[in-house]
């Protein structure tokens, strides 16, 4: 069972990726549970199942948390951006937004996502390791801060930004070669990665740049993972950023921000143990501030880009419980109306979470089950050991920590359509993303004429 309290009272401490369930979690009189003042049981009657529910009051905390620590921990100026590929549209991006936050974007898809959220070129950052012509352009015209990956940015953007207009925004990305444990596939700061620029690099891409007169390059990236609970890697980071903006002012960039990527883990069962976001941003900020003391040089604004942080504790999926099958002395399978095409996370990553019965949070465990999807993959398993109080057909049950990377990373596999997403605030609720109907799956389907003939 998830604990369903916060993890600390004082709002100043609150870190929503400590808690497996969104902050706002209780349990009402009859031991129904609730999420943002809404009876769970209820969302499922309204809205259908399967269902994504973000809470809001989740989402500003953690948007807060990070505001105020880098106010507190940091004496330069700063600015926290949502990485938006956790879970991008268009409600998200406004509440980023009115937080005061700025947004990553890493597609045509997120960047028009974040502008109609509200999101201005100024507060925007467009990321990519291949990024198309057409995403750039946007970027350009919008005034982005556009993150340079490789030499092909630097090249597509000297073909298209017009010799005589506004320069290019650029931050430049590099590998950091900094090691770190997490999945292999969300490791992205260790020499061997598709990402960035390599270390013996970018002195040479400094000197490129220098020339280019349409571009100003403002600042400099890394981002070492995600799902990431350890502080040690953040704080050699720092030292690795520090060296190359000392290097890229010596070449005469005028370097004003330095982003540290994201990472920061949350919780999803009970044996994780994150820290919380402001320990993150407080290591985080002193080593970069350390790092600048010992070169002699002045604080640049300090920018990270947070994710699964920000919103992944906020989420939670409901589900109706359907079919049955008891193998003797093997084991149960209990399955639900949805599963890796709502929540790839478990068959990509093997990544574990915690669920319960929303009528019955608080009920001891009666059995042991192993909780599938209903895709036609045997792979589709959303826990492989699940102890659970005993259900019943149309039984609803709640799996926590879904609000990144669920959404976001979902298909339409079996032509299943997409769930709907609704936000939970103050006893209310609303529809932020409404579900796919079948036949809108058929929409881009094409009948050529001669298989029309056939017909
Ligand atoms: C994915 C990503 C992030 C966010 O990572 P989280 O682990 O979700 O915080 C930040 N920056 C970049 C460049 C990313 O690719």
């Amino acid at each position: 069972m998830p604990p369903l309290k916060p993890y600390e009272k004082d709002r100043n401490l609150l870190s929503p990726n400590r808690n497996i369930a969104p902050i706002t979690a209780t349990v009402n009189e009859q031991g129904k549970l609730c999420i943002g003042g809404c009876l769970l049981s209820d969302l499922a009657k309204r809205y259908g199942t399967p269902l994504y529910i973000l809470d809001e009051e989740s989402i500003r905390t953690s948007c807060a948390a990070y505001r105020e620590s880098l106010d507190k921990f940091y004496e330069g100026s700063s600015l926290a951006i949502y990485a938006s590929k956790a879970n991008s549209s268009i409600a998200i991006s406004s509440i980023i937004k009115s937080e005061g936050l700025g947004l990553d974007a890493v597609s045509t898809g997120e960047l028009i996502t974040a502008m109609q959220g509200g999101i201005d070129g100024h507060s925007l950052f467009l990321h990519g390791n291949n990024k198309s012509q057409e995403e750039l352009l946007i970027a350009y015209n919008n005034q982005a801060t556009i993150v340079i990956d490789n030499e092909q940015d630097i090249n597509i953007l000297e073909a298209i930004v017009p010799k005589d207009d506004k320069k290019a925004k650029l931050m430049l990305r590099l590998t950091p070669g900094i090691e770190c444990h997490t999945h292999e596939y969300i490791r992205t700061g260790h020499l061997d990665s598709k990402f960035g620029f390599d270390p013996d690099k970018i002195e040479e891409v400094f000197y490129r740049l220098k020339d280019c007169k349409w571009a100003s390059l403002e600042g400099l990236h890394a981002h070492i993972g995600s799902q990431i609970f350890e502080l040690q890697p953040h704080q050699d980071l720092a030292e690795v950023l520090v060296e190359s903006m000392l290097l890229a002012k010596r070449i005469g960039h005028e370097i004003k921000d330095l982003n540290v990527g994201g990472g920061l883990g949350i919780k999803y069962t009970l044996s994780d143990d994150p820290p919380t976001i402001q320990d993150w941003i407080k290591v985080v900020a002193q080593a970069i501030s350390k790092a600048c003391q010992d070169r002699g040089l002045g604080l640049p604004r300090l920018i990270c880009e947070p994710g699964r942080s920000l919103i992944g504790s906020a989420g939670l999926t409901i589900y109706k419980v359907g079919s049955r099958k008891i193998i003797p002395g093997i084991r149960t399978y209990l399955s639900i109306d949805g599963g890796m095409s709502d929540n790839p996370r478990p068959i990509t990553y093997q990544s574990e979470y915690s669920a319960c019965l929303v009528d019955k949070p608080l009920e001891p465990p009666e059995e042991n089950v192993t909780l599938a999807g209903k895709h036609c993959e045997s792979g589709d398993i959303l826990f492989k050991d699940l102890a659970i109080p005993h259900s019943n057909f149309g039984d609803v049950l709640a799996v926590f920590g879904t609000g990144a990377y669920n959404s976001s990373m979902g298909s339409n596999y079996n032509r299943i359509p997409r769930p709907a997403m609704i936000l939970v605030r103050d006893g209310g609720s609303d529809l932020i993303q409404r579900r796919e109907q079948p036949e809108e799956l058929l929409r881009y389907d094409v009948l050529p004429e001669h298989l029309r003939a056939l017909m």
